[in-house]
C-alpha cells in the first residue's frame, strides 16, 4: 500500500473505529490519526495496519489494537506539561501517540530486541520526547518518579502499589487487572493526596505483564 491510501486508511480507522466507538477527546483523536502504525507493525502486516485489532510483533508480543490505545489515552486526560510512563512499551506505538499528548513519555520494555526496534523507529519518526528502556518496568521507574500519568500496557493480576506511590498528585494510572493472565478490567486510579480514586473502564485482554510487579 502506499503512502496516500494508508492515509486514508488511518482517517478511516480514527472515523469508524475510535470516534464511531465513542472516543471523543480530539487531541487523542488527532494524534491517532499523525502516528503511521504501519510503521510499528511487521512489513507482512502492512496492509492491515489499520484494522481494529492488536498484531502480533514478534517474541509472542502484541501491538494493542487502536481503539485500546485510544481509550487508554482518553483516561490518561495527558495535559501538554505531564510526563508519562509506559511499562509494556512493545513496538513504541502507544508512545509514539502519547508522545504528542505530553511533555515527555518514558517507556519500558521487557525484550530487549523490541526495546531496540522500538527506540530506533522513534528515532526514525523523529520523535524527540521518548525514552525507551530495556528491563522489568513492573514496579516502575522510581529514579524518574513522580510522573503525572502511568500507563500499564500489559495485563498485571493486582495493582502494585509501588507504582501508584509514582504517581505526583492528581496523576492518573490505568492498567488492565485480572486474575486470569489473558482477560482484565481496564481500570483508572486517580491520585488526591494520599486517596486513590478508582474508575472501572471495561473488559480488556491483554499479553501478561512479567516481572516483580506482575505474573
Ligand atoms: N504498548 C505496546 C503494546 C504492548 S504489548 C505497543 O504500543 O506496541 C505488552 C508489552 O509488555 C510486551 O511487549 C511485553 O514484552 C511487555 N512487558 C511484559 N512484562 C513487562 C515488564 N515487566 N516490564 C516491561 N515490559 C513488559
Amino acid at each position: 500500500m502506499g503512502r496516500i491510501d494508508q492515509a486514508a486508511a488511518r482517517a478511516r480507522m480514527v472515523a469508524e473505529h475510535l470516534r464511531g466507538r465513542g472516543i471523543g477527546d480530539e487531541r487523542v483523536l488527532r494524534a491517532m490519526g499523525e502516528v503511521p502504525r504501519e510503521r510499528f507493525v511487521r512489513p507482512e502486516d502492512e496492509g492491515r495496519a489499520y484494522a481494529d485489532r492488536a498484531l502480533p510483533i514478534g517474541h509472542d508480543q502484541t501491538i494493542s489494537q487502536p481503539y485500546v490505545v485510544a481509550l487508554m489515552l482518553e483516561a490518561l486526560a495527558l495535559r501538554p506539561e505531564d510526563r508519562l510512563l509506559e511499562i509494556g512499551a512493545g513496538s513504541g506505538y502507544a508512545v509514539a501517540v502519547a508522545a504528542r499528548l505530553c511533555a515527555s513519555v518514558l517507556g519500558i520494555e521487557r525484550v530487549e530486541p523490541l526495546a531496540v526496534a522500538a527506540a530506533r523507529r522513534l528515532e526514525e519518526l523523529g520523535v524527540a520526547n521518548a525514552v525507551i528502556r530495556a528491563g522489568d518496568g513492573s514496579l516502575g521507574a522510581p529514579d524518574e518518579a513522580p510522573f503525572d500519568a502511568i500507563l500499564v500496557s500489559a495485563g498485571a493480576p493486582a495493582v502494585a502499589p509501588a507504582l501508584l506511590e509514582q504517581l505526583a498528585d492528581g496523576g492518573r494510572y490505568v492498567a488492565p487487572i485480572g486474575r486470569s493472565s489473558w482477560a482484565q478490567e481496564l481500570v483508572r486510579y486517580t491520585r488526591d493526596g494520599e486517596e486513590y480514586r478508582r474508575t472501572a473502564l471495561g473488559g480488556v485482554a491483554f499479553v501478561p505483564l512479567i516481572g516483580a510487579g506482575g505474573w
